[in-house]
């Protein structure tokens, strides 16, 4: 049993300094993925901070302009259940929804969800083969090993996990904001610069350091809001992670694209967002199945798929397809 103390903080400058002056202090909201880490000994904290009692960090609020703003310790279950979500993002509820079981999404906040760590178990499992998220320099064993799960885009041969989070997927695609408060003060970080990929650094999941604590989420206004849709594939359909997921959003004019946002889960280190994809989509019918799938494509030339996981490659594309036409149901 790897020992450890708890404390429970009540006020943010308080959680904020113990943790910049504290190597071995984490922070600790709903616990269901630290307290797992904890369990297979990829985490060993010295001391748990208790941030469920901050206060003005559990609220959703809709904002006048059309976005929301996500208190960090609001819980998936009330985030998804949130009318204002739901009416102007289905695409965050619906990747709340498609997400663990109901008692966990009770439990577990907004920012632990995209905090998360790789389900990978070669990380995971407390087995003693290499792995360099878990024992950075000691290699990667999914890298030619089993990697049916791991990434088909921007992996490295220091790391080939994907990242497990479905909300993460939706906020990439909204181009949400993640506000962060440290000593220093607060900023924003545009949320395709918040995870990070592997490079020769995979321990490192995102860009948060010593003393960040995340206070909320903003999701701006978008034209392609309501008209949103989140698509998961999995092993089996309850309870599980996605091998591949896609969060769509669209704007028309009657059945002609004028503007899209497409990102996929379960094929990268981070969300991964379909640039390329997007800007062919625009102007197409969502009748030309033809030319929405060459659209499509377009994202997927850059694929590396490894030994075992080709097959997302083309699972992958149709799950884009049919989570863009969901989303254009909704016009
Ligand atoms: C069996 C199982 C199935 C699951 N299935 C899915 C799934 O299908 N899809 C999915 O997306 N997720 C899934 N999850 C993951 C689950 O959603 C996460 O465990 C949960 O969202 C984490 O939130 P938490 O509040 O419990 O975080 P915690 O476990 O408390 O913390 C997780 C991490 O976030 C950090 N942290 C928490 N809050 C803050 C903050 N405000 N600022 C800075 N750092 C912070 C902690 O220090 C820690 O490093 C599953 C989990 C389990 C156990
Ligand atoms: S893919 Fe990443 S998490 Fe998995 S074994 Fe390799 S280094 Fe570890």
């Amino acid at each position: 049993m790897h020992p450890f103390t708890i404390s429970r903080v009540v006020d943010p400058r308080e959680a904020i300094a113990t943790h910049s002056g504290d190597a071995g202090a984490v922070f600790i909201a709903g616990g269901t993925d630290l307290l797992g880490l904890m369990k297979d000994r990829a985490a060993l904290p010295a001391h748990l901070l208790d941030i469920n009692a901050l206060p003005g960090m559990g609220e959703v609020s809709a904002l006048p302009d059309g976005g929301l703003r996500i208190g960090a310790l609001a819980r998936m279950s009330d985030v998804a259940a949130d009318p204002a979500v739901r009416q102007r993002f289905p695409v965050i509820a619906e990747s709340l929804l498609f997400a663990a079981s109901g008692q966990l999404r009770n439990m577990a906040s907004v920012a632990g969800n995209i905090m998360q760590r790789a389900r990978c178990p070669y990380f995971r499992d407390d087995d003693g083969l290499p792995c360099n998220k878990r024992k950075p320099g000691s290699g990667c064993s999914a890298l030619h090993g089993l990697n049916r799960g791991q990434a088909i885009f921007g992996w490295s041969e220091s790391c080939v996990a994907t990242h497990p989070s479905d909300l993460a997927v939706a906020l990439a695609a909204l181009d949400a904001i993640v506000h962060v408060r440290n000593p220093s003060g607060e900023r924003a970080i545009p949320f395709a610069e918040f995870h990070r990929l592997p490079g020769d650094t995979p321990e490192q999941d995102n860009i948060l350091g010593r003393g960040d604590l995340i206070v909320a989420i903003e999701v701006p206004a978008r034209a392609e809001g309501r008209a949103s849709h989140y698509l998961k594939v999995r092993d089996r359909q309850s309870y599980e992670f996605a091998l591949v997921s896609t969060a769509a959003a669209v704007a028309s004019d009657g059945r002609t694209i004028r503007s899209v946002r497409l990102a996929t889960g379960g094929v990268a280190h981070k969300p991964w967002r379909l640039a390329a994809a997007e800007a062919a989509l625009r102007g197409l019918s969502f009748d030309d199945e033809t030319r929405l799938k060459a659209a499509i494509a377009r994202s997927f030339r850059a694929a590396r798929p490894l030994e075992h996981n080709a097959f997302k490659v083309e699972l992958a594309q149709r799950c884009v397809l049919r989570a863009l036409q969901r989303a254009g149901e909704r016009v």
